[in-house]
């Protein structure tokens, strides 16, 4: 087994992030084999060596990853001041402390991941790796297709330009008045496909992720979540 950096081990284990791993080893809280460790940049190799904190053994969590369809309506975060229904209250049944990879608006449905995995989490949300998202989203009225074009060349909004996008589909339903566009985006900004819509002046009344990295929500009811293993999780790394 490879050595591995103390704070990158003790954040790893689920503990603490690896700043405040590097806070707590330079604080003397950390031992490995007994020595306190007080110094940054000492590694370690996890199949041999026991590391504490305050005295207490830390080991890895196994990794987990799991697909869930978000309903509308519940807030992507562990916990509410509000007293909100959150995305947890749907994982009870999941023991490990998984956390949700990104997020999507309260009024948001669709495809949301959980992970214990803190490296995946961070590579998957990095702008650097572009993962691809695929939204449904439905608008009040037609869609003008100069609108479509702009969108997938890229628009200014007030935090830059949006990188290019692709239109999966759209078409117009007469009787409701209403646009259904597919589009996939490789970026997460904060309300990103809300405000590329709004950019023209569209009203937005239904947001619903619906593919992920390759992975799509066929099968899971709304609410529902499954684990995720084999094949699947290896297009995700
Ligand atoms: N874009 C949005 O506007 N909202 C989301 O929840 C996700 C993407």
């Amino acid at each position: 087994m490879e050595t591995e950096r103390l704070q990158k081990y003790i954040s790893r284990c689920g503990y603490v992030s690896r700043r405040k791993a590097e806070e707590l080893i330079v604080a003397g809280k950390v031992q490995v084999n007994g020595r306190f460790i007080t110094e940054l940049g000492v590694k370690i190799n996890p199949a041999i060596d026991r590391v504490k904190i305050d005295g207490q053994r830390i080991e890895p969590e196994t990794l987990e990853y799991y697909i869930f369809n978000k309903p509308k309506g519940s807030i992507t975060s562990v916990g509410d001041p509000q007293g909100r229904a959150t995305v947890m209250d749907y994982l009870k049944d999941i023991k490990t402390r998984v956390y949700p990879v990104g997020r999507l608006d309260y009024n948001t449905e669709g495809l949301l991941l959980f992970t214990n995995d803190g490296a995946l989490a961070q590579a998957l949300m990095h702008p650097s790796k572009g993962v691809t998202k695929t939204y449904e989203v439905k608008l009040k009225g037609r869609v003008l297709d100069e609108h479509l074009e702009a969108l997938s060349q890229g628009i200014e909004l007030e935090d830059g330009v949006t990188s290019p996008a692709e239109i999966v589909d759209y078409g117009f339903d007469s009787k409701t008045n209403t646009t259904t566009v597919e589009i996939t985006i490789h970026e997460g900004r904060n309300r990103q496909v809300r405000r590329m819509f709004e950019h023209f002046k569209y009203s937005v009344y239904n947001l619903k992720r619906i593919a992920y990295g390759g992975l799509t929500l066929a099968g899971l009811k709304r609410g529902a979540y499954r684990k995720l293993q084999g094949e699947e999780l290896r297009q995700l790394k």
